[in-house]
């Protein structure tokens, strides 16, 4: 049975190559049933802090990829085989050393403990990349614990792999150089090594590996940026894999049911932050508003409105009429802005173009037919609009623009109607009204 891990070093911030093996490794455990673990490898006692686990737990939550084994945020763990923190491994390792030592597998120099190396050509037999040949005949021997009696990555990775069972290594392509080492210390160790997965690497814009550096190369990007976790794990399945239709949008239950190790690209992905963009548009028009609603009451909240005073129908009419218009929560967030806000700002620019003489006098002429409208929806005050346009025999922008402005304080928006609507008959006047002021 199907055991794989997502085994992240707590850096501080989840990049979205991790999160992406996190994903494929999610994705290839729900699909075959298996069992999916979180494993933090901390033995960098540096840079190990409560925050940077706190960063990957957030992540995983948000990106919906749920672990059945492995530390829990608030505290414990799930799972017979923890504990899932490296560094509180280490009576493990200390016997995995002791085994090697005493196998002469593994001897002391100046302190350190140094791992002997087989002198051999070593075939990696990866799912992904293929059968790939390593000489290891020059390979020397290397430390696998420090003086400071700290034991070292390789090792640690290999033993807990054994010892927490693990059936497949997905991972990214940057650890296939470490894998014949790997595969030499689980043999030292008496054990089968899992199979293993080496997905291939994301390049940024130029065609280079991405970095930490990169803009958009953190997940925390997208969380706070208003981006919809459906688009972003939509877009991730695609850094490497994709249906075979070649259809990009898909939901997270086709990609579960379909998803096969084999279909792993084998060139490198590039990433594409304008797609990303535009998927998250394509996920603000088709999903339905309940599924966005906590997502919008967040980005609304991290906007300064008061979101908890207001009833979730009224936000769903906001958002059900804004998100046809914009591609992330952050532009839905400020299109809201009048509905949420009394004191509604005004741009300069569109106060100087629509707010005029000849404006404020058809916003006069539009409040004394408004003053009488007792049929407030967007149809009825579309009727309006136009027949009041007719009377005085004028376009109807003469209204839309200035009414726009005064309603918003913006040039641009949803539709006018819609937005009337929302805001109610009470404010639209009140606001027009201060306009003329
Ligand atoms: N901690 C390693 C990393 O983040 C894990 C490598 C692996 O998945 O085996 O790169």
């Amino acid at each position: 049975n199907v055991r794989v891990r997502f085994a992240p070093s707590p850096t501080g911030y989840l990049h979205v190559g991790g999160a992406r093996t996190a994903l494929f490794n999610w994705l290839y455990a729900r699909h075959t049933g298996g069992t999916f673990l979180l494993r933090i490898e901390d033995t960098d006692a540096v840079r190990n802090t409560p925050e940077a686990v706190r960063v990957i737990f957030d992540g995983l939550q948000w990106l919906g990829l749920d672990w059945d084994e492995g530390p829990l945020p608030g505290g414990g763990a799930r799972g017979d085989r923890g504990p899932y923190f490296q560094s509180e491994r280490r009576a493990i390792y200390d016997r995995a050393l002791r085994f090697l030592l005493d196998h002469d597998q593994a001897y002391e120099s100046d302190g350190a403990i140094r791992f002997r190396m087989p002198r051999k050509k070593i075939i990696v037999d990866d799912l992904i990349c293929g059968e790939v040949c390593f000489d290891c005949t020059l390979e020397q021997d290397f430390v696998i614990q420090r003086k400071d009696g700290s034991p070292v990555f390789h090792l640690v990775n290999v033993v807990d792999d054994l010892e927490m069972k693990i059936s497949h290594v997905i991972r990214g392509e940057d650890h296939l150089s470490n894998t014949p080492k790997h595969l030499a210390i689980a043999a030292a160790l008496g054990a089968d090594a899992p199979r293993y997965a080496h997905i291939p690497l994301i390049l940024n814009r130029s065609g280079s590996k991405m970095s930490k550096r990169d803009i958009g190369a953190s997940l925390s990007e997208y969380q706070d940026g208003g981006y919809l976790p459906q688009a972003v794990r939509n877009y991730l399945c695609l850094l490497g894999w994709s249906l075979r239709e070649n259809r990009e949008i898909f939901s997270i239950e086709e990609a579960t049911a379909r998803f096969e190790l084999d279909q792993i690209h084998r060139s490198n992905a590039r990433f594409d932050a304008d797609k990303l963009l535009w998927m998250n548009g394509a996920y603000l028009r088709s999903l339905d508003v309940d599924e966005i609603l906590p997502h919008a009451q967040r980005w609304l909240e991290s906007a300064g409105f008061p979101v908890e005073k207001w009833e979730s129908a009224y936000i769903k009419e906001v958002v059900l009429l804004i998100k046809e218009k914009v591609k992330t929560g952050k532009e839905l967030a400020e299109w809201a802005q009048p509905f949420f806000r009394e004191e509604i700002s005004f741009q300069p620019d569109a106060v100087k173009r629509f707010l005029t003489a000849a404006g404020i006098q058809a916003l006069r002429e539009l409040l004394a037919d408004l003053s009488e409208a007792s049929d407030f929806t967007a149809a009825a005050l579309e009727e309006r609009f136009q027949k009041l346009a007719r009377t005085h025999g004028t376009s109807v922008r003469t209204y839309v623009h200035p009414a726009r402005v005064a309603t918003t304080g913006r040039e641009v928006g949803p539709s006018l109607y819609g937005t009337l609507t929302i805001l109610g008959k009470d404010r639209v006047l009140r606001r027009i009204r201060r306009a003329i002021e």
